[in-house]
């Protein structure tokens, strides 16, 4: 047994989820957390959503309330999205807990005291009419990368890129249209490019990782520049500094902050838990931690963040980079073991736009379709290695043919022969098992060591695709074996010994299935006559801040309970009844239901 951190990234709290969010790493984190609790690791899974940052001031700055209202609207929702996608978070939690915040200011604490966060003079803008400060999203004017001409100061919309206001072409203020003035500011800058050598030799030591990523990040160690980590802004976390702590105008600039949340989200857990120093089994490189593992999941616009950035920190607060230093007050802190990105998922050929509606939210999704349908989906079809796209035919057939058709079926038709002819698990005839027999248990037992490898290499697709595999030899192995023929009461024992090794293998594929579609492993569970947890569930509880803020709700639960990722055999004489379907099969008139949803073309 290991520690294993799952550290998924921090949904921006800004709107709804809609299902591209869910489909890259918020799903597959999920299962891979569920698959190394069952396989026996002290899984710690955390996030939260990410609340400050220029964004967000704007957009409740044209709703007319303040940026806390926004986020804590938001921080609900997005709770509820993933709730209902039952995605096992030990904390998901937020950015605006008065815990990150200490969290925070300790980390920019240590970094700055090995000397790695220095202050520089920026140019700043200030209105000319007014000589006060013009904060950063104020600006606009021409991305001096793409050209867009609505590019805001802090970031362009259009490209993606973060910008400084003073590189806008044609700068203009959205007050009042004047063009601002720069003057001379102070601000306080990472210096990555200390850290180039130590991030290089980091690196070098990954194993496993999808090679893209691993690229990516070495080719970003070439160019490394300091980079700003306070703005102009009044919303976010406030800089720890004599002279800065109370300056109303300038905070922690938002992506600092974020990367963090990994960390106080950890702590906050441990705070909750009673032990405030739990958090260290997953963190501390020289004391309990030493030999846990992280796993970051995000997607591939957010690797930077991931394996240069926060990397950069841990280091920094750690003492290793260029310069030296000592570990801050938390310790020498763990590097991420894995960065695992996923690619994007598109909508029937179309980039998700909640402005032009190409998009489904989960909550609408839920509200019609069954969580484990759209989890079978994104498992099967998701944004794993490649841009992948969603499209309602493709879902309907997903559902109809292979769940409903392929998995439901064998469930239901082991379990109704089964109930019918002997009202519970019959034993197996003493004349023995066949070789067929033999074989289809073989197939199932072996996908225990073959699924459970390829979730842990962050191989989904071929995970599921080895369960349902052995989900289709079954359905092949009955069909073969035909035990509804073998009504006499000369074969009724060999029918036992047939429903008998399908239901095993029923028990078996579920648990191999469990991972990926929880909420219907659980029914199939109870089904065959088992009790108590199967697939332990997240809920939403309302919390105090610990720190005296106002109360919040967190996705939590307990996760300790829930079947092992082992064979177990079903104990001969417990009792069946017949079954109700465990999925759903949809009509296809819900294709041209769903496309007439849409938006319409652009
Ligand atoms: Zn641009």
């Amino acid at each position: 047994m290991s520690h294993v951190l799952a550290a998924v990234a921090w949904p921006y709290a800004n709107g709804p989820r809609h299902i591209g969010h869910v489909s890259g790493f918020g799903v597959p984190s999920d299962v891979f957390s569920r698959y190394m609790r069952m396989a026996g690791h002290d899984v710690l899974m955390v996030s939260g959503t990410d609340e400050h940052g220029t964004p967000i001031q704007v957009q409740a700055d044209k709703e007319g309330v303040t940026p806390r209202e926004l986020a804590d609207r938001y921080n609900r929702v997005i709770v509820e999205d993933l709730h209902g996608l039952g995605l096992s978070y030990d904390l998901f939690t937020r950015t605006t807990t008065g815990n990150h915040y200490a969290v925070v200011q300790q980390i920019f604490e240590g970094l700055y005291a090995n000397g790695y966060i220095v202050p520089k003079v920026a140019m700043g803008a200030i209105s000319p009419s007014t000589g006060r400060t013009l904060p950063d999203r104020y600006i606009e004017g021409t991305c001096p990368i793409c050209g867009y001409d609505g590019a805001r100061g802090d970031q362009c919309d259009n490209c993606g890129n973060q910008l400084d206001p003073v590189d806008l072409i044609n700068p203009r203020s959205k007050i009042n249209g004047e063009t601002p003035k720069f003057v001379e500011t102070e601000h306080f800058f990472l210096d990555l490019p200390a850290f180039a050598q130590a991030l290089g030799k980091w690196l070098d030591t990954r194993e496993g990782w999808r090679t893209n990523v691993l690229r990516f990040s070495k080719n970003l160690l070439d160019d490394l520049q300091p980079r700003a980590i306070t703005r102009d802004l009044e919303w976010g976390v406030p800089i720890p500094l004599d002279g800065w702590r109370d300056r109303g105008d300038k905070r922690i600039y938002v992506w600092f902050d974020a990367v963090i949340g990994y960390l106080s989200a950890s702590i906050e857990w441990a705070r909750r838990s009673g032990d405030s120093d739990a958090w260290r089994r997953w963190w501390a490189a020289d004391g309990e931690g030493r030999d846990a593992r992280g796993y970051y999941f995000m997607g591939k616009d957010n690797i930077v963040f991931h394996s240069v950035i926060w990397p950069a920190l841990l280091l920094g607060y750690s003492g290793e980079g260029d310069r030296d230093g000592n570990p801050g007050e938390l310790g020498r802190l763990n590097l991420p073991t894995e960065v695992v990105s996923s690619e994007f998922l598109t909508m029937e050929g179309r980039k998700f736009s909640s402005s032009r509606q190409v998009v489904i939210y989960v909550r609408d999704f839920l509200a019609r379709y069954d969580a484990d349908a759209l989890r079978y989906f994104i498992a099967v079809a998701g944004p794993e290695s490649n841009d992948t796209d969603f499209t309602w035919a493709e879902f309907l057939r997903r559902n109809n043919d292979e769940l409903v058709a392929g998995w439901g079926n064998l469930v239901n038709r082991s379990i109704s022969l089964a109930a019918k002819n002997f009202g519970a698990v019959p034993p197996v005839d003493p004349a023995g098992l066949t070789p067929a027999d033999e074989a289809l248990l073989a197939t199932a037992r072996a996908g225990f060591d073959t699924v459970g490898d390829l979730i842990g290499r962050h191989r989904q697709k071929q995970a599921i695709g080895e369960a349902m595999r052995v989900v289709a030899e079954a359905n092949r192995y009955l069909s073969d074996q035909a035990p509804w023929k073998l009504k006499g009461d000369d074969d009724k024992p060999r029918m036992g010994t047939i429903l008998h090794v399908a239901l095993q293998v029923v028990s078996d594929a579920n648990t191999l299935l469990t991972p990926f579609l929880p909420h219907s492993a659980q029914k199939v569970h109870e089904l065959l006559g088992g009790t108590g947890v199967h697939a332990p569930m997240p809920s939403i509880v309302e919390v105090e801040d610990l720190d005296g803020g106002p109360a919040y709700p967190v996705l939590t639960g307990d996760y300790t309970v829930g079947t092992r990722w082992e064979s177990v055999p079903l104990p001969v004489g417990r009792p069946l009844a017949v079954p109700k379907p465990v999925f759903r099969k949809l009509d296809p008139s819900i294709v041209d239901e769903e496309l007439d949803r849409l938006g319409g073309n652009e």
